[in-house]
């Protein structure tokens, strides 16, 4: 069958392996497998939000809210904007989706770091546009410039701190580059860990607020998905000027979050503390893989997230690393499809911690 030729050109996303599938495939009892491949909160979601999920649960014949009042309101009062600054989506995911459709058509040009978020491409090749990226693995504004300036783009995404490495720019190294950028350029702030980055440094802090008067052709990306731990239900938001948010809302399917979604993102908004005490343990755990990279003599990226990537130069092929960890139950993500020798751990709870380091010895031993 024939279809809308631009997709030839689209991948689709391979997602972390869930846990289902090692089960399957290694026969590995599913209370050994540890699953550190989608930068989940291990840590789990917050009581309250589970026992909120649980006492609503029978009232399920009826649409949601469809105008997300509770939701919006809360989001507006946390990031101090107006509910008309804001869009709910499906995941930040969705609202990913809606920037580029709503910007971008076969004559677009889309402008991204080398090694980020997979889903940008893949958004921005549904629509025929042209993909420019930076020649570096990590962010580099100078680049970013010179292929704006040579190119132009429609849409410039900024991935703050960026996935699949961890590092994390500046807030002023990136507001300077801003000050450059034609104001009908829509430049994406994916800010899905930025939980992480401002608890470790206040220097990679974005004020989503902040951003948007200061730039208003910013819009400011943020997630459920990470710190707040509910990757399960799909919630995410963007935050923008009304004129954007109006046009993203022209992209949206009525009742895009289901109503359980809905009070989950309520209730874990109201729960504060435990993403605080997540994200305080996330950093100390952390220190360990830094420890143990050290140790084992290679070198990892310092990162501003719930994962770090440790990379193997020429010591070890990372995807036969990450090959062996998953045949004894331990689930990370291979980097090889990047173009980077590496592999991305997410940081696990204390136990799982231990365990993939004992995992890990016993791997590198063997690829020795
Ligand atoms: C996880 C992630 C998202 C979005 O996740 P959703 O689950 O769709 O909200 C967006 N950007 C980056 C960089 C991510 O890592």
């Amino acid at each position: 069958m024939n279809f809308n030729k631009v997709l030839d050109n689209v991948t689709i996303y391979e997602a972390g392996k869930p846990i289902e599938l090692v089960v399957r495939e290694y026969g590995i009892d599913p209370k050994n497998i540890i699953k550190l491949a989608s930068n989940e909160n291990p840590y789990g979601t917050s009581p309250k939000v589970t026992s909120k999920i649980k006492e609503i649960a029978g009232n399920m014949f009826v649409y949601p809210d469809d105008s997300m009042y509770e939701l919006k309101e809360a989001l507006a009062n946390k990031f101090e904007v107006d509910e008309s600054n804001i869009i709910v989506g499906s995941g930040s995911d969705q609202i990913l989706e809606f920037c580029v459709h709503a910007k971008c058509d076969s004559n677009s040009k889309i402008l991204m770091s080398k090694t980020t978020f997979a889903m940008y491409e893949i958004y921005g090749k549904q629509t025929g546009s042209k993909i420019i990226k930076t020649k570096d693995d990590e962010h580099n504004l100078e680049q970013f410039s010179n292929l704006y300036k040579e190119h132009g783009a429609d849409i410039i995404f900024l991935c703050l701190p960026n996935n699949p490495l961890g590092e994390c720019l500046d807030k002023d190294d990136v507001y300077a580059f801003l000050e450059t950028i034609d104001k009908d350029t829509l430049v994406v702030v994916d800010g899905a860990y930025q939980e992480y980055a401002s608890f470790k440094d206040e220097k990679k802090k974005i004020n989503a607020k902040e951003l948007i008067s200061t730039f208003p052709n910013c819009i400011y990306l943020g997630t459920f998905s990470k710190a707040y731990a509910l990757g399960g239900m799909r919630v995410g938001y963007g935050i923008a000027n009304e004129d954007i948010i109006k046009t993203l809302y022209k992209l949206r399917a009525p009742f895009n979050i289901t109503t359980l979604t809905l009070a989950a993102a309520i209730e874990a908004l109201k729960d504060e503390e435990f993403v605080t005490s997540c994200i305080a343990k996330n950093f100390e755990e952390m220190k360990r893989y830094e420890d143990y990279a050290q140790k084992k003599g290679f070198d990892y990226i310092d990162s501003y997230t719930n994962f770090i990537t440790l990379k193997f130069g020429d010591l070890f092929s990372s995807k036969e690393v990450a090959q062996n960890l998953l045949e004894q139950g331990v689930i990370v993500r291979d980097l090889t499809g990047y173009g980077v020798n590496a592999i991305r751990i997410t940081i696990g709870s204390n136990e799982q911690n231990t365990k993939v380091f004992k995992v890990l010895d016993e791997v590198l031993e063997k690829l020795k």
